[in-house]
């Protein structure tokens, strides 16, 4: 049964209210292409309207402002219990709208309930440093939120990236304005409801569903928004590191996307390294940003490998994906499904060889086959671009030296991982390379206590981890005198 939609408007300063130009949008479901719900189409006067709402509700004399933090901590702490409560429908929901399969839902979004704890734990430890300074004076620092934060969601893991955002800048005492991705709008409206309900005060968390051309532009050009934190394509990330410095210098976290390579050597145990290196690429139906596709076999291995892992995709079970025993759903919506078949035509043409699947599966909703190219070489496409599909991209290498130099020759650098049963091989390919992420004989194995983040077009900054409200505070240096006699 299809779960109930209960906020379809925006949300600014606590309130339910229409786009102030009464537009709507659909969001459709991935499943059969059939629209699930009519949202608000959020522009730039309600981005106004929700920035003045959270400007003012970070005024220091603002209930959120005063308020102690280890109640700040407490109503974050509601805010877990709430979220645990309606944890089942917030998974059908996310299910519904984005199209994840209910085993992932089920992994993903019911295990994120630790998550929140764990950032909301943060919020009274946030503290400074006494400093020895020259002379006669004593220092010491504050650290204090930096202000109207604009948080920018992509559509793959819609409930996570709001969770990860939204709860580390209210730990660290900020005020939101959330964009939810165009494709997965209602998990974030349901998400802000339980906010409000837990005890958030007004203006504190807002969230405008629209586009990003529009509503994402005036929120990174905003004068009064002081950092922008982002998750999505490098081709907006960029456009949003720009956008940041045009009328004021906002701060900028972003989590980009990636190209990341998976190394299988000859010694590794292959009954453990084809499921990881298929579960590495096709969960999520190939969305996640640290997905594996470029999986690097050694040449001794190589024909063995490759036999292993077709047989493994064509094992996959696709389907409806509230189904509890299918692995893979289909493709967040048309377009992303084209472009996904457009990146295997490429394949073909530019001579690797298609081993299993390629193709659109049925004609309602976005499935694709779990598909396998071998005999790819570095210079297609495939093996360069992000694809953000089920596609395993199987090339062939014969020293760790030159696979480590493969691995990083490319303007990405998020993840990496590698199966081997040798420590000093581990060891120097963790070392060497540019990935923010590796994984040794794992693979998306992934904690709230663990930052995450990339080197080079991946990204800027880190989320999760005990660091992960820095990007929100400001440093202050406070000195006063302290003469020597009295
Ligand atoms: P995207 O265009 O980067 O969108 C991500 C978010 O940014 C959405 O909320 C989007 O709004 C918004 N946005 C778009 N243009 C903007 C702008 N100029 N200023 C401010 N905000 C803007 O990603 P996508 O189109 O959904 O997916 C395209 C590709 O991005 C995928 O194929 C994949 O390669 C990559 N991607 C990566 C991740 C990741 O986890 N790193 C996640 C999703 C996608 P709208 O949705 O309304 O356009
Ligand atoms: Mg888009």
């Amino acid at each position: 049964m299809a779960p109930e939609i209960k906020y379809t408007k925006l949300f600014i300063n606590n309130e339910w209210v229409d786009a102030k130009s009464g537009k709507t949008f659909e969001t459709r479901s991935p499943h059969n292409g059939a629209v699930i719900a009519k949202v608000a189409e959020g522009d730039k006067a309600d981005i106004d309207a929700a920035v003045a709402a959270a400007r003012c509700a970070f005024h220091r004399n603002s209930e959120w402002r005063l308020m102690d933090a280890s109640e700040r901590g407490r109503i974050l702490n509601k805010f877990a219990d709430l979220y645990e409560r309606d944890v089942q429908y917030l998974a059908q929901l996310e299910s519904y709208d984005n199209g994840m399969v209910t085993q992932m839902a089920q992994m993903a979004v019911a295990g994120a309930g630790k998550s929140i704890r764990y950032i909301a734990s943060l919020a009274d430890k946030i503290q400074g440093d006494t400093l020895p300074v020259d002379g006669d004076g004593f220092s010491y620092t504050l650290k204090q939120p930096v202000g109207v934060c604009g948080l920018i969601l992509p559509w793959n893991v819609p409930i996570l990236m709001f969770l990860n955002k939204v709860m580390t800048a209210l730990a660290a005492g900020c005020t939101v304005v959330v964009k939810p991705a165009e494709q997965t709008p209602l998990t974030a409206l349901a998400l802000a409801a339980l906010l409000a309900e837990a005890g958030v005060p007004k203006g504190v968390v807002n969230v405008v569903t629209g586009y990003g051309e529009t509503a994402g532009v005036a929120l990174t050009h905003h004068p009064h928004v002081a950092k922008i934190s982002f998750t999505g394509s490098v081709q907006v990330g960029k456009l949003i590191q720009q956008a940041a410095g045009v009328n004021n210098l906002k701060r900028v976290t972003l989590e980009l996307g990636g190209k990341s390579p998976l190394i299988i050597m000859d010694d590794a145990d292959l009954n453990i390294a084809v499921p990881f290196a298929a579960h590495g690429v096709f969960a999520h139906q190939g969305q996640i940003c640290v997905a594996a596709s470029r999986l690097f076999v050694q040449s001794t291995i190589y024909d063995k490998f490759v036999e292993a892992a077709v047989k493994h995709a064509k094992g996959i079970k696709v389907g409806d994906p509230t189904d509890a025993s299918v692995q893979q759903g289909p493709q967040v919506d048309e377009e992303m499904m084209n472009k996904v078949l457009g990146y295997i035509e490429q394949g073909k043409r530019e001579g690797a060889k298609l081993m299993t699947g390629g193709k659109r599966i049925g004609s309602s909703g976005y499935y694709i086959e779990p598909t396998v190219f071998a005999n790819v070489t570095d210079d297609m496409t495939i093996a360069k671009e992000e694809i953000f599909g089920p596609v395993q991209n199987i090339l062939s290498f014969d020293t760790l030296e030159e696979v480590i130099d493969r691995s990083n020759d490319t303007s990405f650098g998020l993840a990496a991982g590698i199966f081997t049963t040798n420590i000093n091989t581990a060891l120097q390919f963790s070392k060497h390379v540019e990935a923010g992420i590796v994984w040794v004989n794992t693979y998306l194995q992934m904690g709230c206590q663990a930052p995450f983040g990339g080197f080079k077009d991946s990204g800027l900054g880190r989320e999760n981890g005990l660091h992960s409200v820095d990007p929100y505070l400001e440093v202050k240096t406070v000195t006063m005198a302290l003469p020597k006699k009295f």
